[in-house]
C-alpha cells in the first residue's frame, strides 16, 4: 500500500516508534530509523527490517533535543532517499515529580524533545510534502495531550502543545494533499512505562506484575496495555488514502482512558 513512499519515524529504535516503523515497512515503505541504543543492535534491526520486507532502511542517530539536528535529519533523509512522504514525530521522554520539585533541566529536556522537536521536524518536512502534493505528519501525542495526571507537568504541557500544533499544521496544509494528525495512546508497556512500573513496585513493596495491574486499573478501563503493533495499524490507516480527509484530529487509542 505504501510502496514508493519514504517514512521517517523518530525514536524508532524501541517501543511505539519501532512498532510504527515495522508496520510501514510491512506495507512497503522505505524507512528512516532514529533513536538511541547499542550500535550493533540498531544495525541488526536496520538490516533485519530491510531483508524481511524488501525495503530500504536507513538509520540516523541524531539527538533530537537540538532543533538544528532535527532539521538536518529531515534534510538528509530527503537527500538520501529522494523524498519524504511520512514524518512520524514519536521520540519522547518522561520524568515525574510535583511541580515545585520538578528539576528545571528536566522541564527543558522534555519540552525540547517532546514538543520543540515536533515543530522543527514539521517545519523541515512540510516544504517537501507540499511540493509533492502529498504528505502525512503523524504526531505521537498521548492521552496526556487531552487530560492531565499528577506529577507529569512537563509531559502533559508538551503533549497538549503537540495536540495544538497538530491542529495548526492541519489548517495550514488543508487542501494541499498533506494531512496532520495526532495519535493519543494510553498505557503501552515500553521502556518509558517500565520505569514507572518499577517505581510503583518499589514504592508500594509489590511485584512488577501487581504494579502493572495497579497502573492499568487507575486509568485504563480495558485493563489491557495498548501494543506498538496496534499503534502501527493506526499510523498506517492515517497514511492511507482512506484517511485523506482526516486532518487536525487527535485519535485516542487508550482502552477507554479518556471516555470517563
Ligand atoms: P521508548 O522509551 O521505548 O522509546 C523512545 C524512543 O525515543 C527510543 O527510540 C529512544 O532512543 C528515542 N529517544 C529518546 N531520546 C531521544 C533523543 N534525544 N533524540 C532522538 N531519539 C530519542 O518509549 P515509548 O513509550 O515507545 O514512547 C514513544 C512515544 O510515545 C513518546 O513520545 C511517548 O511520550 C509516547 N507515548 C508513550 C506511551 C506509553 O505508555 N508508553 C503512552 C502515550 C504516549
Amino acid at each position: 500500500m505504501l510502496k514508493g513512499k519514504v517514512a521517517l519515524v523518530t525514536g524508532s529504535t524501541s517501543g511505539i516508534g519501532l512498532g510504527i516503523a515495522t508496520a510501514f515497512a510491512q506495507n512497503g515503505a522505505d524507512i528512516v530509523l532514529n533513536g538511541f541504543g547499542d550500535a550493533g543492535q540498531i544495525e541488526a534491526l536496520r538490516a533485519g527490517l530491510a531483508a524481511k520486507y524488501g525495503v530500504k532502511v536507513l538509520y540516523d542517530g541524531a539527538d533530537l533535543s537540538h532543533g538544528q539536528a532535527v532539521r538536518k535529519m529531515v534534510d538528509d533523509a530527503a537527500d538520501k532517499l529522494g523524498r519524504i512522504d511520512i514524518l512520524v514525530n514519536n521520540a519522547g521522554i518522561q520524568y515525574t515529580a510535583q511541580i515545585e520539585d520538578f528539576p528545571v533541566e528536566k522541564w527543558d529536556a522534555i519540552i525540547a524533545l517532546n514538543l520543540s522537536a515536533v515543530f522543527h521536524g514539521t517545519a523541515s518536512a512540510l516544504p517537501f510534502m507540499k511540493q509533492q502534493g502529498w504528505g502525512r505528519i503523524i504526531n505521537i501525542a498521548s492521552v496526556h495531550g487531552l487530560v492531565g495526571s499528577v506529577n507529569k507537568s512537563a509531559y502533559v504541557a508538551a503533549k497538549h502543545g503537540v495536540v495544538g500544533l497538530t491542529k495548526v499544521t492541519a489548517l495550514e496544509t488543508a487542501g494541499t494533499g498533506v494531512t496532520a494528525n495526532a495519535i493519543c495512546p494510553g498505557w503501552v508497556r515500553t521502556q518509558l512505562v517500565e520505569k514507572q512500573i518499577q517505581a510503583l513496585a518499589e514504592k508500594d513493596g509489590i511485584s512488577t506484575d501487581a504494579a502493572a495491574r495497579e497502573l492499568l486499573s487507575e486509568k485504563q478501563p480495558s485493563l489491557q496495555f495498548v501494543t506498538p503493533e496496534q499503534l502501527g495499524g493506526t499510523a498506517v490507516f492515517l497514511a492511507s488514502d482512506a484517511a485523506a480527509q482526516v486532518t487536525g484530529m487527535s485519535i485516542p487509542v487508550d482502552g477507554g482512558w479518556t471516555a470517563r
